[in-house]
């Protein structure tokens, strides 16, 4: 048996929740198992992750899970899988994931791969892909015999295609200790879709010479309904805030388009962003190491280039609404 563990977001889904559904469900198949969801804290609809080939939620539906709480999540999925002789367990390698996957194998007395971005079935056995040193190379570890706790790098698999199957969900009430830690207060970023769940992101780099700059890129991204991004030295810089930096020790996008402006495509920027569908580069340098990562390039000043971008998408707009 798989268990995959399902984040949430104000009781619907995460993009990662479907990723993972679709990351348990084709380790099943190929490896002839079971694979079910756990679901923790209030739900709107649990039973869509059928959709993405998982069969059966166990939903621990108890508002004290409705925030991450390391302690109890960890004794809810540990006693669950105890009870479901889940020999595998996967979850996204997201900020709360980090903090589960060592305490989850510790508990769960298994081994423990964290940060994998695929698996392979190699003479009838389960192999892990990790990506390393900065995704130059790829390290494949094998699954054993024993328990395993596994973390998936979020966007690192295109999710499968909804299908119209439904899940069958079995409420489970689960005893569990708590941190003792309250969550008092929550300001949450509102109106642009979150950098990992984006489908279209406006990113720049360093070749914007400085913060006052950004009018152009917010206007661009504004005009697209985009997300922004950055290179990092541009938050390092504050020029930009932290949740903006993509990249190597940034956060993992897998958008259907990745616009980078004035960036240069260095190995540690590309091992965040080089899942996009679809790459533009912009960039005064034709030697520019992101040309060869791109799948349109424009080699000019951003300066301006972008405004005529934004000024053509406007009309395309108008003249198509
Ligand atoms: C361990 C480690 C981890 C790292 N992790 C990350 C990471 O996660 N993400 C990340 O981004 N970086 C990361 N870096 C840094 C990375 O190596 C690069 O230094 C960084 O990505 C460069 O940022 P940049 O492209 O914005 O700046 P630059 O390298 O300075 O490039 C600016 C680009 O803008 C272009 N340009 C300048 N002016 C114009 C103009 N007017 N019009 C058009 N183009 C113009 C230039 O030609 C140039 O290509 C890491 C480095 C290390 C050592």
């Amino acid at each position: 048996m798989i268990l995959i563990i399902a984040e949430s977001k104000e009781g619907k889904f995460k993009k990662n929740a479907f990723e993972i559904a679709t990351f348990g469900s084709r380790i099943a198949q190929e490896t002839g198992s079971e694979c079910a969801a756990v679901v923790l804290g209030s739900h709107e609809n649990p039973s869509v992750l059928g959709k993405y080939g998982v069969p059966k939620v166990y939903h621990v539906n108890n508002d004290k899970l409705d925030n991450f709480d390391d302690v109890a999540y960890r004794d809810v999925i540990t006693k669950l899988a105890d009870e479901l002789n889940a020999k595998l367990v996967v979850l996204p390698h997201t900020a709360e994931g980090k903090g589960l996957t060592g305490k989850l194998s510790v508990a769960m007395d298994a081994g423990c791969i964290s940060a994998v971005n695929g698996f392979k079935v190699v003479a009838g056995e389960l192999n892990f892909v990790k990506p390393v040193f900065s995704g130059k190379a790829f390290a494949t570890f094998k699954a054993g015999e024993g328990k395993l706790v596994v973390s998936l790098i979020p966007n690192s698999l295109q999710i499968g295609e909804a299908s119209g199957y439904e899940a069958e969900v079995i409420s489970k009430e689960i005893d569990f200790r708590s941190s003792g830690i309250e969550l008092v207060e929550k300001n949450v970023v509102t109106g642009e879709v979150p950098l990992p769940e984006a489908e279209l992101v406006v990113s720049a780099g360093r070749g914007m010479k400085e913060p006052s700059n950004w009018g152009i890129i917010e206007e661009l991204a504004d005009k697209l309904g985009a997300t922004t991004a950055c290179s990092r030295p541009v938050s390092d810089s504050g020029w930009r805030p932290h949740h903006e930096h993509v990249g190597q020790t940034g956060i993992a996008i897998r958008p259907n388009l990745y616009i980078a402006i004035g960036i240069s495509g260095a190995i540690q920027h590309l091992a965040g962003v080089n899942n996009s569908k679809v790459i533009v580069v912009i960039n005064k340098d034709p030697e520019a190491p992101f040309f060869k990562a791109a799948d349109y390039g424009v080699c000019a000043d951003l300066f301006d280039v972008v405004p005529r971008l934004t000024e053509a998408i406007e009309k395309f707009k108008a003249e198509n609404n």
